[in-house]
């Protein structure tokens, strides 16, 4: 068939194939197959094309029965290994549209043109949606069935830390997923109403239902992973270090101390318009510039390497592009961050301290004035946009308390060393290294800590870094796993930030923002099935190795799910996957009503029900 549909390919039109099949013996009795009826079977393929098959289906001469009631039939084998069940596409097709939809971010309208020029097929958009979401529930089964592999090989490697952490976008499209940190796999996705410990405990049950007890945990310090873990190690009676991540420890520390000033500080700024006036300025004058940019570059260059012995700036053009490349340089203030989020890069005391310089620099630049009118002009105008933040009220006193809270912050930060990126390959004694400095630095916190007088906000700012110490305290550290023997022996450490969760959680949102065009992902997070996550663990050869052995192999490995579920339900025996009896849990554990339930329960007869039982005597106890 193959072949014919090779040697066709181009032909308008589906290529017409006969499917001839042995028709073998009965499975059950051994005994002659018979001719049930022919059927066509029109079919979209990568391998084959379009094509239109008849399809010969045999029965059982014997009439034999599948113990869930059905006949024994045969169909072509070569048919039900290529086409999905109920649907003319083939598990090819579904897999290449998956792939692209998840894993390379394409667009619906991308993937259809490269499917009928690269392929000759021809699919609707709500076709490809549809197959889409196929391939996402195909991989969740996939993974599913081979849980007892993946958990085989994470026994081997002395046992598995746990990463939980879940997101979602202003509450939307909330996303739970579970890692197996040494191998970076994800063991479990999940979309969960809201990020609520009642909801994460489940989850939690049934991955190490499917993979087995992790050997530490690894989360936020958030009131939904916090108990949620804590359940699961009560539970299941498990001595393993539950880890708090250090990253959101100083994290927490800082946002509670630095958030009031740091947002007081923008309100400032923006009330001022400074960065609207620097914006403008610097256009006002590009557009004086004109079209020769590289002689204003050059200008520039020149002044920059000329003997600072007197602050100056010369006239006509060459001062105007001096004056554009101090608003320019103000607004570059977003350089100086470190790269991480705040509280760690504080944007708006960069930009204050920027100004202030820029401002000390253009007073001196107008002590000597340029030689030029235009130019002066152009100067004071940058002197007039930075003057509200020179105020010794309100900006100066924000800043300074913003600063002094840093300090501590920044403390902490350096012993537990968070200063930029996060550590990936550390030793068992870097960690004592870092262990000792903060027990000491903790320590002489409570002695800096002012008993009375006027530096409330610093004892406040003590109290807070002290609570926090004790609230986790024994949880900051319990890095170095002791592998068994079986696994190689010695020491391996679980991650001290959770770092890898929350980058793969980065990572997705801005893949789904490059795909959407969209800022705001609430709606895309909320449409997205929990298990389009998987797809990218087929970027880990040592997955991909246990679950279909090669990518290649995945659409028949599709195919292969797909016979042993239809034989399974022939035979009458339940379904493996438990993951629907989960969703259900989910769903019913979520706060609001769903639809159909809300129509039960409010009714007047519900109400009078439950009226007159609560109205109705109870019943004399009989002994
Ligand atoms: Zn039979």
């Amino acid at each position: 068939m193959e072949e014919r549909c090779r040697a066709k390919r181009g032909v308008v039109g589906p290529v017409a194939v006969v499917v001839a099949e042995d028709r073998g013996g009965c499975p059950l009795c051994d005994g002659p197959m018979v001719v049930q009826k022919n059927a066509p079977r029109r079919g979209q393929t990568l391998a084959h094309g379009r094509f239109e098959a008849q399809e010969t289906i045999y029965v059982c001469a014997a009439a034999c029965r599948w113990p869930a009631g059905a006949r024994v039939t045969r169909r072509a084998a070569g048919l039900c290994e290529a086409l999905m069940p109920k649907s003319n596409f083939g598990y090819d097709v579904m897999v290449l549209v998956g792939q692209q939809r998840f894993g390379h971010h394409r667009q619906r309208e991308e993937i259809q043109s490269a499917l009928r020029e690269e392929h000759g097929i021809t699919i609707s958009t709500g076709e490809l949606s549809e197959l889409s979401r196929r391939f996402t529930a195909y991989r969740g089964r996939l993974h599913r069935t081979r849980g007892g592999q993946l958990a085989a090989t994470l026994a081997t490697d002395g046992g598995w830390p746990l990463h939980v952490d879940a997101t979602g976008e202003a509450g939307r499209g909330t996303l739970l997923i579970v890692m197996a940190g040494w191998r970076r796999w994800i063991l479990g996705a999940w979309k969960i109403a809201t990020e609520r410990a009642d909801l994460v405990l489940p989850c939690l049950r049934e991955v190490v239902h499917r993979f087995g007890a992790p050997c530490a945990a690894m989360r936020d310090l958030g009131k939904a992973m916090t108990p949620a873990l804590a359940d699961l190690v009560a539970e299941r009676e498990l001595t393993i270090p539950v880890l708090a991540c250090h990253q959101h420890f100083v994290a927490d520390v800082g946002k509670d101390r630095l958030e009031p000033a740091h947002a007081e500080l923008r309100g400032l700024f923006r009330r001022a318009k400074v960065r609207p006036h620097l914006s403008a300025l610097g256009r006002d004058l590009g557009r004086q510039l004109g079209t020769n940019v590289e002689q204003a570059r050059q200008a520039v260059r020149d002044w920059q390497s000329q003997e600072a012995t007197e602050p100056r700036i010369e006239g006509g053009r060459n001062g105007l592009a001096v004056v554009r490349s101090l608003a320019q340089w103000t607004l570059d203030f977003k350089v100086a961050a470190s790269g991480l989020d705040f509280p760690f890069d504080r944007p708006y005391l960069d930009l204050y301290e920027r100004c202030l310089t820029a401002l000390r620099a253009t007073d001196a630049f107008l002590r000597t004035p340029p030689p030029d009118r235009q130019v002066t002009s152009a100067l004071k105008r940058f002197h007039r946009a930075l003057a509200p933040v020179d105020c010794q009220v309100p900006f100066s006193p924000v800043a300074t308390r913003l600063r002094r809270h840093a300090v501590l912050v920044d403390e902490l930060r350096t012993v537990l060393r968070l200063a930029s990126v996060y550590p990936e390959a550390e030793t068992e004694q870097e960690l004592t290294q870092m262990r000792d400095p903060l027990d000491e630095w903790v320590a002489s916190l409570a002695k800096r800590r002012p008993a009375r007088g006027p530096a409330q906000d610093i004892r406040e700012a003590i109290d807070v870094i002290l609570r926090h110490m004790d609230d986790h305290g024994n949880t900051l550290w319990g890095q170095a796993i002791r592998l068994p023997e079986g696994a190689g022996g010695g020491v391996r450490l679980v991650a001290r930030t959770n770092a890898l969760a929350e980058n793969f959680f980065k990572r997705l949102k801005h893949d789904e923002r490059r795909r959407s065009g969209r800022k705001n992902l609430g709606q895309e997070l909320e449409h997205l099935p929990a298990e389009a996550v998987l797809v990218y663990k087929l970027e880990y050869d040592d997955y991909v190795q246990i679950v279909c052995g090669s990518l290649d192999r995945l659409p028949a490995t599709f195919a292969e799910l797909d016979q042993l579920e239809r034989q399974r339900r022939l035979n009458g025996e339940p379904s493996k996957d438990r993951e629907d009896d989960l969703r259900t849990i989910l769903q019913l554990a979520s706060a609001s009503l769903s639809t159909a339930d809300r129509r039960v329960v409010r009714t007047e007869e519900m109400e009078r029900r439950i009226d007159a039982a609560a109205r109705s005597r109870a019943p004399r106890r009989q002994k």
